[in-house]
């Protein structure tokens, strides 16, 4: 796929009037996509309660619309709390808390907001749950490396296989209640292979802790991973979860199964519109400079290893060698390198897509260059139909 479409001048009006009216950079965000894709997640996989991971796009907009959805949230520290705290909502949304480590201090703060589902993958983390073994539930953070994708979460966390078993023996020791099982195949997945090794191995582990100690476990969490298209092309979310489902049906009956996508539901929901602030020539081309680079929305070229598909607009036949960079005075600051752009003039806008995850989240304010502007559109809908259909799902998770 080609990293840069270049689009007649005329359908740049929309974005230059909201530029207009909000300034630049900014970051549109389409509450309509997020419920699009939250949808489209479900329908691929049908019995899964899932929970929203917060870190990939922390916004109220964001937190609010899936709230109505019915879905819970994914929580990894206080500041994710304080969001959902202000976000008001009648209901208190079920969350669960999926650091593998955690200060006592943020026990504490789940268990206030009403998080009673919280992830260990060592004895050491087990041990800080003794004097709440009678408020929670846990879940057992599993290691599933996977060799396939650039973002592996299988390194940092989660235990061996045969760990499993000593952590829940130590557990019935201390009175700490074992729900289930976690964990997260790696992020941006070219294919789910890696999520079904990982749903047969647990499927494994759980026949064998009963077989073992007469222990049932209850839930399955599937964690993230579900890829979306950026310039390389990936398998559709009906391909990719396919496979996820005929596994899943090697599941004894009564297991609960959860989910954590935090990529798949942002990352499509949002745009990021940046204006040429300079531009020179360098040898044979043309470097034209943005208000918005990798120290900024684009911070996900570094932290993510993705890189985003671009639009820009002029005459498609007038292409020359070009380069793309950010506002800051560091050389890596440099969004697309080796390109071909038709001439762009100073005030020009350059549009990137699928800029919802791990973008505006890990953007920096080096330079004191201010982090873009989110606008949110279409964030009060009718949604009540698609309340409807979830919440009829059952839930272990309160
Ligand atoms: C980051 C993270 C997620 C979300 O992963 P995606 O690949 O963005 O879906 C889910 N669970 C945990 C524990 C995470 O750390």
């Amino acid at each position: 796929m080609n990293r840069i479409q270049v689009e007649q001048a005329n359908k740049a009006q929309f974005y230059k009037d909201t530029v207009q009216q909000h300034g630049s950079p900014l970051l549109l965000l389409d509450c309509n996509k997020i419920i699009d894709q939250f949808n489209v997640l479900s329908d691929a996989l049908p019995n899964v309660d899932f929970f929203y991971a917060i870190k990939a796009l922390p916004h109220p907009a964001v937190i609010k619309t899936l709230a109505s959805l019915g879905a819970g949230f994914d929580i990894a520290s206080s500041g994710e709390i304080d969001l959902l705290s202000s976000v008001t909502t009648a209901e208190r949304p079920r969350t669960i808390h999926t650091h593998p480590i955690k200060r006592n201090s943020d026990i504490r703060d789940a268990l206030r907001f009403g998080c009673t589902t919280f992830i260990i993958d060592n004895i050491w983390e087990l041990e800080k749950f003794i004097a709440y073994r009678h408020r929670v539930g846990i879940l057992i953070r599993v290691s599933f490396p996977n060799p396939n994708t650039k973002i592996d979460l299988s390194r940092k966390f989660g235990c061996r296989e045969d760990e499993v078993g000593l952590l829940i023996h130590k557990a019935q020791s201390l009175g700490i209640h074992i729900k289930g099982l976690s964990f997260h195949a790696g992020s941006q997945c070219p294919t789910s292979q890696n999520h079904v090794l990982a749903i047969n191995r647990c499927i494994a582990i759980i026949n064998a802790v009963y077989a073992d100690c007469g222990k049932i476990l209850s839930i399955l969490d599937i964690g993230g991973g579900f890829p979306v298209q950026y310039t390389e092309s990936v398998q559709t979310i009906e391909e990719f979860c396919s496979p996820i489902r005929d596994a899943l049906k090697n599941l004894p009956p009564h297991i609960q199964l959860i989910a954590e996508p935090g990529r798949f539901l942002s990352a499509p929901a949002m745009e990021a519109i940046s204006t040429v602030m300079g531009k020179a020539k360098r040898g044979n081309t043309m470097w034209y400079y943005l208000d918005d680079g990798v120290y900024g929305s684009y911070s996900g070229q570094i932290f993510d290893h993705v890189t985003y598909p671009l639009t820009t607009f002029g005459d498609k036949k007038k292409t020359a060698h070009a380069v793309i960079a950010g506002p800051t005075c560091d050389s890596i600051d440099v969004i697309a390198d080796e390109i071909k752009l038709p001439p762009l003039s100073i005030g020009d806008l350059v549009i990137g897509h699928q800029m919802g995850a791990y973008t505006y989240a890990t953007a920096t304010h080096f330079n004191l260059f201010s982090k873009a502007k989110i606008i949110a559109i279409n964030e009060s809908v009718n949604t009540t139909n698609n309340i409807l259909a979830f919440k009829n799902r059952k839930s272990l998770i309160s």
